[in-house]
């Protein structure tokens, strides 16, 4: 028998819709190219997305159509998120620092209609202009004076789409598993996997994330996303603010350590979300002010790469909560939580730490599961480590146009294989050993970058690190500890093999250790070892 309830669809437009009425002067702060900043507010954005919504319409654009975003974090970028699943077409949020190759598959895959973009991305259309499909159509995300002379023909601007419609208009009643946004993982192999999301998964991630992050979802909160548009929803931000009432602050296209601080400060922001990389950058910052961190920073979230400990501890030792999450572009993304709830935020402060080195915990909707390598399922006791399977309504079933890698993705149960490697202990924590491609086989047994890297990066005179795998003929791979030090520092291979020792066993430790100015990034923002272990792919380990 079935229940007697309404089945209304779950929709996009709903939040935003929410937004406008319930929290209509919550502020939206966008950092301009101009390097002005632009104040707006739900209610405007509501206003707007529906008048960019009938240009769309007016453009040609149906249900089902790929609409691109090549873009920073600003406020047009957000109407955009609106205005195009509004009315059932696919948002595609393009990386713009994916390469060029990578860029003409994404874009001729997807067979994007029209592109949105910031003028920064001016020379990327311009040198992709005859990769590109030739009936796709540019729209430059600026106002009239702003507009520059380029080579894109029949360029449209933004402000003229907005300017020409009214906001007379109802966003759509459809199925809510319409597909609402297409967004690309680069993996180091082939070519992007397209994760095509829907209103569905949209909506009930964004409810999740109210739930498990609402100390940092509120009225009168303000959050800054670091994190991009571009980069798996910016985390689902963009949903879970407008439903909730949070402000946010968009940083543009600055996102130095600088930039950063001062935006924090200035409008005292609560929360900020971003990759390990940027927080780095934000701590230099800091200590360059001595020690005072921005007014008002209470939390930062931080994940796409494993949070140091180092990092954890410098940031908390300021007072600034620091929660540890893991997900992926295929998870939509938020996998697990590490907000520390009762009674782990009630132990004793070193304990508190060793659980926020931890990716978080197990959340509502979404079942984790770790399996040896023949997909037995293994253990959750904290001690065994296995292959990362998830499964849940907001996790992928497939990928866009791409049945070999839907076909290999999935498992008989209807898991998703994440290709990281973890454990999961009896209270639900999930610790990640590493990218199944980053460990190191050493003499069978596997090696934990991501735990060397943490010891690391506690050595004081170490800014950033990174431990790869090189060749070897007897062991099959050994880890080399590739070190950028700290300004006017240089820590002697002697040193940081005596900081690990004792932590590690003898077979564990890096055979050898080498100095870098800086680690190299993925489109991401994300410390790139496949670079790393090509450009050392001919080192000689010195043992
Ligand atoms: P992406 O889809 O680009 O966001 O990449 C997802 C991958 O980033 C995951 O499969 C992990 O390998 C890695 N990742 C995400 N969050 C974390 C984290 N907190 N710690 C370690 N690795 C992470």
């Amino acid at each position: 028998m079935h229940g007697m309830m309404m089945n209304r669809p779950l929709r996009i437009a709903d939040i935003i819709t929410l937004a406008e009425k319930i929290h209509p002067n919550e502020e939206i702060i966008s950092k301009t190219l101009q390097g002005t900043l632009h104040t707006t507010n739900y209610a405007e954005i509501a206003l707007r997305s529906r008048q960019m919504s009938k240009a769309l319409i007016s453009l040609g654009v149906k249900m089902g159509d790929r609409i691109a975003t090549l873009a920073w974090n600003g406020f047009r970028h957000l109407e955009l998120y609106f205005a195009i699943s509004g009315i059932g077409a696919i948002c595609h949020t393009i990386n713009p620092r994916l390469s060029s190759e990578q860029m003409t598959y994404v874009v001729n895959h997807a067979e994007d209609k029209l592109i949105f973009l910031d003028l920064t991305f001016i020379p990327i259309i311009e040198a992709h202009l005859d990769k590109f499909p030739s009936s796709t159509k540019y729209v430059l995300m600026a106002e009239k004076e702003h507009m520059p002379e380029c080579k894109i023909p029949n360029v449209i601007c933004y402000e003229d789409l907005i300017e020409k419609e009214s906001s007379d208009f109802e966003w759509p009643e459809f199925d809510e598993n319409t597909a609402s946004g297409l967004c690309y993982t680069s993996g180091t192999t082939g070519n992007p996997k397209g994760v095509l999301y829907s209103h569905r998964s949209t909506v009930l991630h964004a409810l999740i994330q109210c739930f498990y992050n609402a100390g940092s979802f509120s009225p009168k909160k303000k959050i800054l996303p670091i994190v991009p548009l571009f980069h798996a929803n910016a985390w689902g931000i963009p949903y879970s603010a407008p439903i909730s009432g949070t402000s946010l602050v968009f940083p543009g296209a600055n996102l130095d350590g600088k930039s950063v601080y001062d935006l924090l400060e200035k409008y005292s922001v609560n929360s900020a979300w971003g990759v390990p990389t940027v927080w780095m950058g934000l701590l230099e910052e800091i200590s360059q002010r001595g020690g005072k961190k921005p007014d008002g920073l209470e939390e930062m979230l931080v994940g796409g790469s494993a949070a140091a400990k180092s990092l954890i501890e410098a940031f908390e030792n300021m007072g600034v909560r620091v929660i540890h999450a893991w997900g992926m572009t295929e998870t939509s993304p938020l996998g697990t939580s590490g907000r520390l709830i009762s009674p782990f935020s009630e132990l004793p402060v070193e304990e508190q730490r060793h659980l926020q080195t931890s990716q978080g915990r197990k959340i509502f909707m979404v079942d984790l599961k770790i399996v040896d390598d023949n997909g037995k399922r293994l253990p959750e006791d904290g001690n065994n480590i296995g292959n990362l399977y998830i499964r849940g309504n907001t996790i992928a079933g497939g990928y866009y146009n791409n049945e070999e890698a839907s076909k290999a993705a999935i498992d008989d149960e209807g898991y998703f294989g994440t290709g990281d490697v973890a454990s999961i202990d009896e209270q639900g924590f999930l610790r990640l050993t590493d990218r199944a491609k980053d460990l190191i086989k050493s003499g069978g047994e596997w090696i934990s970058s991501i735990d060397l890297e943490n010891r690391a990066m506690s050595h004081p005179d170490v800014e950033n690190c990174a431990v790869i795998a090189i060749p070897h003929e007897k062991w099959d791979e050994r880890p080399l500890l590739v070190v950028v030090p700290a300004e006017g520092k240089k820590p002697s291979k002697e040193e940081l093999i005596k900081h690990l020792e004792g932590h590690f066993a003898k077979w564990q430790m890096p055979d050898d250790v080498v100095y870098e100015d800086e680690l190299p990034l993925t489109a991401t923002g994300k410390v790139s070892k496949l670079t790393l272990r090509q450009k050392y792919e001919n080192y000689t380990l010195a043992s």
